[in-house]
């Protein structure tokens, strides 16, 4: 077969970036609620005209244009021609015995991602990807492993919410992000995202209950102190000794430990709230007596609560990423409860599908 599609001469050996731009069918779920508001006005409408739009959109799920009997014929007009409305597509679903729920989804352009439901007595949390793929590359996570894929716009990471909660027949309460991606390093999709999740013609969910996950990123963990709402943060510790750390998160060897608790202590004076540490327990790397003791050393002064997590398999060296043995999570846990360190052992969710922490990859 001849491969006549392939570039050649100098152009063969230039080898071409593909893009992590949000691509052009994402459409109207490429704009926050400024933005919306912006694009009203850009049309001749009110501003309120973006309410509509995203009680439509988002409080209703809407599919097309002609179900906005609201608004007039002429902007959904426009809207139709200019603004196509894209929503993701279920691929597959699966159900975990303990009633999670996973879903691998598909956008208009052929990215896919991975969402959880995890569903707690009458109420209703989802885990979302705020990229496609990641760029961190952390050495226990299955998502890093291909790298970035592309950004998601805001109303592709609200999406997720909705499938889930269309899905389950009930009201998302709370949300999470942490399925794939970093989300500080998609920052202002992320922050508009959480804004029309909280918006109450949308899902209504109170910033107190929307968290964001990140590595560490440390310019992302200053502008997030200085966000007017009250969402809540948790960070991805993982070794309060910088050389584990730097073994473990190897594209953030840039944010040293000691800045990130510096960032960590001014976030609690600015915003007078706690922040949440993911630990992830490996056997004798980070569960070791000399990390538990930096670990506390890091926290001493922070208002934190630490979230332990005996380390899931994702694929990776299963010979190095061994779970810490759950009699000796709870030893560290009481080491550190008496070191006046609010500390829980994280029950994984899901994991017989695949769906617990650092095993979604969009596979
Ligand atoms: N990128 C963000 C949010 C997504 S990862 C972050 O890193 O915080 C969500 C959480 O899953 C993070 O705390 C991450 O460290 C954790 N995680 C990743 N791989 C894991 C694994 N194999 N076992 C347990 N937790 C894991
Ligand atoms: Fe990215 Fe978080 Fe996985 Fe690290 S743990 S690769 S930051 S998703």
């Amino acid at each position: 077969m001849t491969n006549n599609s392939q570039p050649t001469g100098r152009n063969a050996t230039k080898r071409e970036q593909p893009s992590i731009a949000i691509p052009a069918s994402a459409g109207i779920k490429r704009y926050g609620i400024t933005a919306l508001q912006a694009l009203m006005v850009s049309l001749g409408q009110p501003t309120y005209r973006a309410d509509q739009l995203i009680e439509w959109l988002y409080g209703r799920s809407a599919e097309s244009y002609d179900q906005m009997t609201n608004l007039p014929a002429s902007l959904r007009d426009q809207l139709e021609q200019q603004q196509p409305i894209a929503r993701p597509e279920v691929i597959d679903r699966q159900i975990s015995s303990d009633g999670t729920r996973k879903y691998l989804l598909r956008y208009a352009d052929g990215a896919r991602i991975e969402a959880v439901g995890i569903p707690d007595r009458s109420r209703l949390t989802v885990c979302f990807s705020t990229q496609v793929g990641c760029s961190m590359g952390c050495t226990f996570c299955a998502t890093g492993r291909n790298g970035l894929v592309r950004q998601l716009a805001p109303g592709e990471i609200v999406d997720q919410l909705t499938v889930v909660a269309n899905d389950f027949g009930q009201n998302v309460n709370s949300a999470v992000a942490m399925g794939e991606g970093e989300p500080f390093a998609n920052y202002s999709a992320t922050l508009d995202a959480l804004r029309l999740i909280n918006h109450p013609k949308s899902l209504n969910i109170g910033a107190r209950h929307l968290t964001i996950s990140t590595s560490g990123v440390i310019s992302g963990l200053m502008a997030f102190a200085a966000e007017p709402e009250q969402f809540r943060l948790a960070v991805s510790l993982h070794s309060a000794r910088q050389q584990t750390r730097n073994m473990l998160m190897p594209r953030l060897t840039g944010y040293s430990i000691n800045a990130l608790q510096q960032t960590l202590l001014n976030y609690n004076l600015a915003v007078g709230r706690r922040v949440s540490l993911e630990y992830i327990l490996i056997d004798e790397v980070t569960d070791t007596d000399a990390e538990i003791a930096a670990l506390i050393a890091f926290c001493t002064e922070l208002n934190c609560h630490i979230n332990l997590i005996p380390v899931n398999a994702a694929g990776a060296d299963p010979e190095f990423f061994v779970p810490t043995p759950l009699s000796r999570a709870r030893a560290i846990r009481s080491r550190l409860l008496s070191a006046g360190i609010a500390t829980s052992i994280r029950r994984s969710r899901g994991a017989d599908i695949a769906s617990a922490c650092g095993q979604l990859a969009g596979s």
